[in-house]
């Protein structure tokens, strides 16, 4: 084709569609059966693979829904994470990307590279004391294995006021339930309180990596699930932000690991408490 005839020059939108036609033509031509192969090699490289239970199979379904999107303010790109982070999940034992990522913080606590599936067979929890407070995703049908496990479920147990002895249990395992809680400062120094010196809070909250965390105090109340059937335990208090972080450090931990799986959709926190504490 020829767009260059002075004569006849071509309407914009014939130009638009030729121009695709073009791009499409190239594609074909340089795209050949052995590069094909050679992408599909990159790909498999980097598969990824669910640390609780070990398989490389996940679906994706979208979780957001417009209300909260639009309280959130969540750009486009944010939208996609946040289903990643929520809605991704393992074919097999349905942990999404979140779950993962705490999978792997608890994993780096214990320092083994098992999944969590292993680890129970293994018997690698010995005689930690866990606290999961609140189901941490799909993650509590793995750590009610453990011997010494112990739950409770929110808002009945009060993380303001956590019912355990100062200094009693090794490691203590939430996900995603923070972002309730009116003074998450407060509910974490509570969690650094009932570690034992050297224990370890693994934990998630929905983190938008592009913007500082913010208190919802002031704004219009915004819930994690349908407002109509939610209490206001499940009032949304803070949206987590690129310091999530220093809460931790606020809190009176000493050390903090991130860890990501499929950034940055799936982060989960592992804050210890000084072995002196
Ligand atoms: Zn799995």
């Amino acid at each position: 084709m020829n767009f260059g005839k002075a004569e006849s020059p071509a309407p914009a939108a014939y130009v638009a569609n030729s121009w695709l036609a073009t791009a499409s033509a190239d594609f074909r031509i340089s795209v050949r059966p052995r590069n094909l192969l050679y992408l599909r090699f990159e790909y498999r490289g980097i598969r990824m693979r669910c640390s609780v239970c070990g398989s490389t199979e996940f679906r994706s379904h979208d979780v957001l829904w417009e209300q909260l999107i639009s309280d959130w303010q969540l750009a486009p790109d944010e939208v996609k994470y946040v289903n990643d982070q929520q809605g991704k999940s393992c074919n097999t034992c349905k942990a999404n990307l979140r779950s993962i990522a705490l999978a792997d913080a608890i994993r780096s606590y214990f320092r083994t590279s098992l999944t969590l599936e292993e680890m129970n067979s293994e018997t690698i929890f010995g005689e930690a004391e866990i606290l999961e407070i609140n189901e941490a995703g799909s993650l509590t049908t793995f750590l009610k294995s453990a011997p010494r496990y112990h739950f409770g479920a929110y808002p009945a147990l009060d993380m303001h006021a956590i019912p355990y002895a100062t200094g009693s249990l090794d490691l203590l395992v939430h996900s995603d339930t923070l972002e309730h809680i009116e003074n998450p400062v407060h509910a974490l120094q509570e969690c650094h309180r009932v570690l034992k010196p050297s224990g370890a809070l693994a934990f998630t909250v929905p983190i938008i990596v592009g913007r500082l965390s913010r208190n919802r105090s002031g704004l219009p109340r915004s819930y994690h699930g349908n407002a109509s059937s939610m209490p206001d335990d499940f009032m949304v208090h803070t949206e987590f932000g690129a310091d999530a972080w220093t809460y931790a450090m606020q809190a009176g931990f000493s050390y903090l690991e991130l860890h990501s799986v499929g950034y940055p959709a799936g982060i989960a926190m592992l804050a210890r408490k000084r072995a002196e504490a």
